[in-house]
């Protein structure tokens, strides 16, 4: 899975958020059978479990149901949309990389190409590049490409152009006149399947399509692309799993490449391509759309990494609670590592950009050999710089802006993930899990603790000159500049809402103080390390005693905007900051 913003977590990185972002590690089985689900791109964050909003669908014809009367927006609301993502170039340096693995590098961006092509199938239908050209030239037809049709992905893919019908929920994957009703008496094996299209035969009946079959002259191409990025592959790992995925792209079996994927430790270039993800099939969940990321891993972050987590055991013993609350070895069951994304295409480049991604969704490939987890570091350089900069020049006391950094943002992404491996997963009374125990509040507090204790685990590796010549200051006033990030849409939400507990908390602990003349917020460094050492005390032992009352009434009580923080946000609202970012990308800015 992935995730587009770390609404969940006050620092960030992520959910289409990765494992910055929501938790569901598999499949949405969730979704099966609920006519909709839509991942709402800025709801969709963290690594949270909370169900995405629904939306209303109509049982009948399966389109989204909508007001017949709302006028479509003119040319200049719809530049003004436009304006909402921010331009980024997306470049990594490839400086020390030999030209076989550059020119390795052009041919996964060709054969990334042909997956955008295919997703725009999936997502409009056939014909998009003459459709495009009859679109007025301007914000109108860049709308189009960003949105991979004319709806638009952050406004409840409302139309944009004119003259045409509302977004089918199933997308292009279903017929347009096809029912619910008839999909589900159809005697159709294998009609739930990730790998395929359903049509209309000459005689009106459904059929269904594999992928393979309806886009087999595509596919060969994009399979012939990656076998001949084989030749060039230095790493022996990655040049077998780019074999196996060509395999998967012609034939639909994508499990012996995932196994692959996740077998290769060694590698520094690396793609994720072919259907992947099913939130574009709204209707039923069912169906895989097309994607790819061309990523190039940041070494320096891995061997960091490795590092750290040596450091678990020690800090685990170091947690300020009694002996039982930390009994059991901390630990990490997936592979995280942080990576530049050199080429977004499809459903990953549609609407907000994906900044971490939680893979494979197969759930027998993730028994047999886990997940990885993958943090886009320039992609989130991107949403900083475009969005969480600007709110925080508006939130934050001027003398302490210096402390934003994207560095820190960056470090404090990377310790959530890594301080979900810290406290325990079992009740101290032996009763079962603490997930169990705490049933709909438990996701928001163990996203609670990995922020918290993210905080904890860099002020202790910082105490100990593991963070080299970086200033603590500069995580948590970047920390509280993520909360006003992720706070912006609202509190609404269970993501919003596991923020402010966050903020609430540190504030009533004074570790953040409002200037009176500017309304800004102010970091009070003492105060600061007081309240993580509370908070942390306070979660850990919520979790430990499987105390679901106590977790609900925590909740509840801090999870909400006070009347300051709301006309906070409303000038980061009047301030007209972007929503997302839209990425200049391809071999012409990569130099290739
Ligand atoms: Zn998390």
């Amino acid at each position: 899975m992935k995730f587009t913003t770390e609404s969940l977590r006050p620092f960030g990185s992520v959910v289409r958020i990765g494992h910055a972002g929501r938790t569901r590690r598999s499949r949405p089985t969730a979704a099966i059978g609920v006519p909709a689900l839509l991942l709402s791109a800025l709801a969709l964050a963290a690594c949270g479990s909370d169900a995405p909003p629904e939306e209303t669908v109509s049982a009948e014809t399966g389109m989204r149901e909508q007001p017949a009367a709302e006028p479509l927006p003119d040319a200049a609301a719809v530049a003004e949309r436009l304006a909402d993502y921010a331009p980024f170039t997306l470049t990594a340096d490839l400086g020390d990389l030999g030209d076989d693995q550059r020119r390795m590098i052009g041919l996964l961006i060709d054969a990334s190409k042909i997956m955008d092509d295919l997703f725009w199938r999936q997502a409009w239908g056939d014909g998009h590049e003459e459709w495009l050209a009859d679109l007025p030239a301007g914000p109108v037809r860049r709308f189009a490409r960003i949105n991979y049709g004319p709806w638009d992905r952050l406004a409840d893919d409302r139309p944009f152009v004119t003259g045409v019908r509302p977004k089918p929920a199933g997308a292009s994957f279903y017929p347009p006149d096809m029912t619910v009703e008839e999909f589900e008496a159809w005697d159709q094996p294998g009609k739930d399947g990730l790998y395929s299209l359903v049509r209309r035969d000459a005689a009106g009946d459904l059929e269904l399509i594999p992928y393979h079959e309806a886009w087999a002259g595509e596919l060969g191409r994009a399979a012939e692309l990656l076998r001949e990025a084989a030749t060039l592959a230095q790493d022996e790992g990655f040049a077998r799993y780019l074999g196996l995925r060509a395999d998967a792209l012609v034939t639909d079996d994508y499990q012996p490449s995932d196994m692959a994927w996740l077998d290769m430790k060694t590698n520094r270039i690396d793609v994720v391509i072919g259907a992947v993800e099913t939130y574009e099939d709204q209707l039923f969940g069912y169906r895989a759309a097309y994607e790819s990321f061309v990523l190039l891993k940041d070494m320096a972050w891995s061997d960091r990494l490795s590092r750290f987590t040596a450091f678990l055991p020690e800090l685990q013993r170091g947690l300020p609670v009694p002996e039982r609350y930390k009994a059991e070895e901390p630990g990490s069951d997936s592979d995280l590592n942080a990576y530049d994304a050199l080429y977004y295409a499809g459903d990953a480049n549609a609407g907000a950009k994906t900044i971490a991604i939680n893979l494979p969704n197969d759930e027998e490939v993730q028994l047999a050999k886990g997940t990885r987890r993958l943090q886009l570091k320039n992609a989130m350089r991107a949403k900083f710089e475009k969005i969480m900069q600007p709110i925080a020049e508006v939130l934050i006391v001027e003398e302490q802006q210096d402390h934003v950094t994207f560095d820190a943002f960056f470090a404090n992404t990377m310790f959530h993930e890594v301080a979900h491996g810290l406290g325990i997963k079992n009740t101290v009374d032996g009763s079962g899990t603490v997930r169990a125990a705490l049933k709909d509040v438990a996701s928001s507090i163990e996203e609670g603790k990995a922020d918290v204790l993210g905080l904890y685990m860099i002020t202790e590796l910082h105490e100990r000159g593991e963070l080299g010549d970086t200033e603590l200051m500069d995580y948590y006033t970047t920390f509280l500049a993520g909360i006003f990030r992720s706070v912006r849409f609202g509190a609404s939400s269970a993501h919003g809402k596991a923020n402010m507990v966050r903020f609430n908390f540190f504030a009533d602990e004074g570790a953040f103080t409002t200037d009176e003349t500017t309304g800004r917020y102010r970091v009070d460094f003492e105060a600061m390390q007081a309240a993580i050492t509370k908070l942390s005390a306070k979660i850990l032992t919520l979790q430990g005693d499987g105390d679901y009352e106590g977790a609900k009434t925590f909740t509840d009580t801090l999870g909400v905007i006070r009347p300051e923080l709301a006309d906070a946000l409303a000038r980061v609202n009047a301030a007209d900051i972007p929503v997302d970012v839209r990425f200049e990308q391809g071999r012409e800015v990569l130099g290739l």
